[in-house]
Order: C-alpha cells, then sequence, then structure tokens
C-alpha cells in the first residue's frame, strides 16, 4: 500500500480552444480530418489487451456522407463475449489491489493525452463517424472528457478521505472496496465523453469492465481505446466488445459474477436490462448496482417577464445544437403569449441563418442526424406535423437522405400542450412550441410537470423573482438539472453534475463523487487495541 497520503493535481476545467479562422488548432483538425477521411480502419474487439478479429463485420460511415465507408468493426459471438467477462475477471484481483494512486496516474495520464497529442485526432473522428461540427466535438470528445477523467480522481480522493470517527481505544477505518465480481458498461452514440467515462470511472475505483459501446460511435471509442492504453491501463482491465447488443447483454446478465452496470442510452432499453436483471437475481453473488442515464423531454418555460431575445437564443442553441441529439436539448417549449411574437420573430430568423453541412466546413452550425433510422423517424414525426391543421410548423420541416442524413431544424407550433411531439422524445432537431395566456402561470407550470415521463433538464426565464420563485419550487421533481434564466443544456464536470430522474434515470450525477460511490462497497474495519478477556459489565455487579 502507499508510502505516503498523496495529494492528486487539483481538478481545473480543460479550457475549450475556439477554433477561429486561421488559429492553428483548427489547422490541425483539418489536416487530421482530411488524413482520417481518406483512409480506413478496422476496429477489433478488444480482449485482455489483444486485438480480435471475428470476420463478422459492421461497416463505420459518415452520417453526413453516408455512402463514404470510414472502415469496418468487428462483431463478437456468445462465445467472445464470454471470453470478455472471463478476461476481466482474471484481471481483477490485481487491479484491484492496485495502489489507488497508480490507478490515479493512469488516468490523469489518459486526460494529458487527450489535451496534448490525441486532440485532433480524438475530435476529428468525432466529426466523421458523430457529425458534431468542431465545437461539439471540441467540449464533449476533448473538454468533458478530460473533466472527467481529472475530476474523478480528485473525487476519488475525496472519498477515500471519508473516514468514521475513532477512540483512543479503537481504530475505525473505512476501506474503499471495487464491487466484487465485474462491471457492465453500455454507452450511446451521441458523447464521446460519456463512452469513455462509464468504463473509466468505474476502472479508476478498482473494478474490472466489459465495455459495449454504440455501433454509432465505434470510430471514436477505437481512439479512446488507444489512449487507455497509452496511459497504462493493463490488460483485462477494459474489454471492449462491439455486436449483437442483446445477444451480449444476456450473456453478461447471465454471469453469476455480474456486479453493476454503467448505462447511457433509452429508457425503454434500460428498463428491459433492469427487467432482465431482476428475472436473474437469484443467480448473482451480490446485488448488482444499476446505474443508467436516460432519455428526457426537456423543457423551457418562458414567464411574460422573460427577455425575448435571451428566449429565443436558449431555443436556438439549447434546442438544436448537435441536431438536437443532446440528451439535455431542448424541445417542449412554453411561452407566454404577449412575449411570444418577439421570441417567434427572432427564432425564426435565427433557424433561417444556420448553415448546415459537412462538419469538414467548420462554417456549418448544424450537420446530419446519427443515421437512417433516426432520420426517418424524424421525418415522419415532420411530415405528420405539416399534414396537421391543427399545427403549424412555422420553419424548417425539409429532409433530404440522398447524401447525408439532413433534417433541417424545424419549429413546430401546437395548441394542444399534449401534442405527440411536446411528449415523445425525438432526439433530433424538432422543437414544439405553446404558447400560454399570461394570466396562465400556474397551470402551465403543473402543465410542464405533468407532460412528460421524463425528469432530465428544464429552464425557466423570467425577469420576476417571484414567478422564478413558483417555477423553482413547483417544478422540482420535473428535472433533475434545472436552469435560471440559461438553455438546459451544457452542464460541465465540476460545476453542474448531471443525470435526471423519472424515466430518465437512476440519477447518480455522472462527474460528480454520487456516481463514484456507486463502484465501490465500502468495508468497515474496527481494530481494538487492548481487547477484553472477561464477558462481565459492571453492571453485572
Ligand atoms: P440506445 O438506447 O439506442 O443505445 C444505447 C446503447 O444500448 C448502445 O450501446 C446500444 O447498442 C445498446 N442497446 C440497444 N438496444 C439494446 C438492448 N436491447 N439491450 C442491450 N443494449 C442495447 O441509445 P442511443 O441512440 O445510443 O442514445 C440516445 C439515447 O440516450 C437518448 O434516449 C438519450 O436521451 C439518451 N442519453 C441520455 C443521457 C443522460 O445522461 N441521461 C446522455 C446521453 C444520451
Amino acid at each position: 500500500m502507499g508510502k505516503g497520503f498523496f495529494k492528486v493535481p487539483v481538478a481545473v476545467n480543460e479550457p475549450v480552444k475556439d477554433y477561429a479562422v486561421g488559429s492553428p488548432e483548427r489547422a490541425r483538425v483539418a489536416k487530421t480530418y482530411k488524413e482520417m477521411y481518406n483512409s480506413t480502419v478496422e476496429v477489433p474487439l478488444y480482449i485482455n489487451g489483444k486485438d480480435v478479429k471475428t470476420g463478422d463485420t459492421g461497416t463505420m460511415s459518415c452520417p453526413h456522407d453516408h455512402k463514404h465507408i470510414l472502415g469496418t468493426y468487428h462483431k463478437a459471438d456468445k462465445k467472445l463475449a464470454q471470453s470478455a467477462i472471463d478476461t476481466a475477471l482474471a484481471a481483477r484481483e490485481k487491479w484491484a489491489a492496485m495502489p489507488w494512486e497508480q490507478r490515479a496516474a493512469i488516468f490523469l495520464r489518459a486526460a494529458e493525452l487527450i489535451a496534448g497529442p490525441y486532440r485532433a485526432k480524438i475530435n476529428a473522428a468525432t466529426m466523421l463517424a458523430q457529425s458534431k461540427n468542431i465545437f461539439q466535438a471540441e467540449i464533449d470528445a476533448s473538454c468533458e472528457l478530460i473533466d472527467f477523467l481529472r475530476f474523478n480522481v480528485q473525487f476519488m480522493t475525496e472519498i477515500f478521505n471519508e473516514q468514521p470517527q475513532s477512540t483512543s481505544g479503537a481504530w475505525n477505518r473505512l476501506e474503499y472496496r471495487p464491487l466484487e465480481g465485474f462491471v457492465y458498461a453500455i454507452t450511446p452514440f451521441n458523447f464521446t465523453a460519456i463512452a469513455a467515462n462509464l468504463p473509466a470511472s468505474a476502472a479508476l475505483m478498482g473494478n474490472v469492465v466489459v465495455w459495449k459501446p454504440s455501433d454509432s460511435q465505434v470510430y471514436s471509442a477505437k481512439v479512446i481505446l488507444d489512449i487507455f492504453k497509452e496511459a497504462g491501463v493493463p490488460d483485462g482491465v477494459i474489454n471492449m466488445v462491439m455486436g449483437d447488443p442483446v445477444m451480449i447483454t444476456d450473456t453478461v446478465l447471465a454471469s453469476p459474477d455480474f456486479s453493476g452496470i454503467h448505462f447511457t442510452g433509452s429508457t425503454h432499453v434500460f428498463k428491459d436490462i433492469w427487467q432482465k436483471i431482476g428475472t436473474n437475481i437469484h443467480n448473482y453473488k451480490t446485488y448488482p448496482r444499476i446505474v443508467g442515464e436516460t432519455g428526457g423531454k426537456d423543457f423551457i418555460v418562458a414567464h411574460k417577464s422573460a427577455n425575448p431575445a435571451q428566449v429565443a437564443t436558449a431555443i436556438a442553441r439549447g434546442g438544436f445544437e448537435f441536431q438536437g441529439q443532446k440528451c439535455s436539448a431542448a424541445s417542449r417549449i412554453y411561452v407566454s403569449e404577449s412575449i411570444w411574437a418577439d421570441v417567434k420573430e427572432q427564432l425564426v430568423t435565427d433557424v433561417k441563418s444556420f448553415k448546415i453541412g459537412s462538419p469538414e466546413d467548420m462554417s456549418n452550425f448544424i450537420t446530419a442526424v446519427i443515421h437512417e433510422g433516426s432520420f426517418d423517424k424524424l421525418a415522419s414525426f415532420i411530415d405528420s406535423a405539416k399534414a396537421d391543421k391543427n399545427v403549424d410548423v412555422i420553419v424548417g420541416g425539409g429532409h433530404d437522405k440522398s447524401k447525408g442524413y439532413f433534417i433541417e431544424p424545424t419549429v413546430i407550433v401546437t395548441k394542444d400542450p399534449k401534442y405527440t411531439t411536446m411528449c415523445t422524445e425525438l432526439f433530433g432537431p424538432v422543437v414544439t412550441v405553446y404558447v400560454f395566456e399570461d394570466k396562465k402561470w400556474a397551470e402551465t407550470l403543473e402543465l410542464v410537470d405533468n407532460t412528460s415521463e421524463y425528469a432530465l433538464t428544464g429552464a425557466v426565464f423570467s425577469e420576476d423573482r417571484y414567478a422564478l420563485e413558483e417555477a423553482i419550487d413547483g417544478l422540482q421533481n420535473a428535472a433533475g438539472n434545472f436552469y435560471v434564466n440559461d438553455k438546459p443544456s451544457g452542464a460541465v464536470v465540476g460545476q453542474q453534475p448531471f443525470g435526471g430522474a423519472r424515466a430518465s434515470g437512476t440519477n447518480d450525477k455522472a462527474g460528480s463523487k454520487l456516481n463514484l460511490y456507486r463502484w465501490i462497497s465500502p468495508r468497515m474495519i474496527k481494530e481494538t487495541f487492548v481487547t477484553p478477556v472477561d464477558y462481565r459489565y459492571p453492571f453485572l455487579g
């Protein structure tokens, strides 16, 4: 064990580079993007530190240029999924016994590799295969991921410092053991940072991991894996398997050593997994930790006292950045009637001014949605809205998948506050507005609270403190991350721990200590210095 009480570097948020025209960072990413676009990669499974090729492959392409192939990735069969589990378990004893400062050093090193030599590559990968514009790639794949790695190390030491009182006669020590078994990380397409953080946070706390990335994020997952490897994550500690998600998950959940799941993705998938865990509960050696951050139907509610330009800007950014594919993206908007005309005018002007196209052209604000399934779903909701006499599509409404999966940023206005696009998570650049009477503030807050099964993010805009207080109080269960006079997206690690409740997840707040607690099982050790030798207490006479 350690020979000192080591202090870790104080975690600071990675500064966001601005990629201004003519800047060296812009030139670096542009060059890397081109090189990567013009070559192909093959992504094997990664089990026990070894690349495993199966010959059963899927292709990776650019959502904004879907005929362009970026490479292939290999898919696991049941035997290989089992082998990832066995490998993780074989690595467990040594990894769990490794002094915490060594684990910290590995992940701090990973953070610095991303901040420096890998920055252009991980950003370019996220632009190419997840269609993020350069700014969205920078704040996700570089800054948020660096922040997760740095802050988690600091949070780990804060947890280790939490120790019980002792007396002169007995020393009480809390030991923060990793879980007994392995952790399964299932990650979504939309954040490179989340894809890396779900396996890394559990591994940092001493756990071994089987990681299944999304088929639509494998390209940048490979960059993450290369970074972890170079940073020194030992063989077997994080194993990456791609393939049929149901088969892999069923294999994992059948293992008696399954001890926790770190999931981010859609609500119905998480609920299915939870149910399967329940069905298998008698087979497990320990009660598995179930952590899931899932869907959202995030709102902005604007009081009559709100500044219309602020509201319009919050919708433009909060609703449409990364094509509305953030779990925190604003998608249902409630605006007081007396400010609606001004909000509408600026919003329509702003949305019409968005430049749409490939992220390679860094002046584009909007790029493509992730894949054809998502495109078709969004197009069908938009077409239904256009055909519905009861709603107005006030801007956007177009879509075209001939080259890339492009959906025009679309604003729908409805008179029905329960219209389908006010309730359903669409996960795309579609925002629906409901205009309410100024005098119905209290009723509208109730509507916001009751309309959706989700409770992820939400925002209130008002210059009136009484109205703000009413919203903060009335909507206390409607969002895990609540914003006052700000857009509901863009949480920063170490500043706004992120997660929602209700159908949005277990609210274990990624990017905070709360999340790390889920990956440890404390052991209390009481050591008595002078041990009694006679059972008789004084009261017995
Ligand atoms: P998704 O649910 O389609 O996929 C997520 C992961 O689950 C992928 O790895 C996928 O392969 C796997 N998966 C899919 N079906 C499965 C099954 N039947 N069994 C086991 N695994 C399965 O989600 P997505 O499209 O990648 O991501 C978008 C969703 O994620 C949205 O609902 C969004 O709100 C949510 N999300 C939430 C947060 C949050 O913090 N709350 C963050 C990001 C994304």
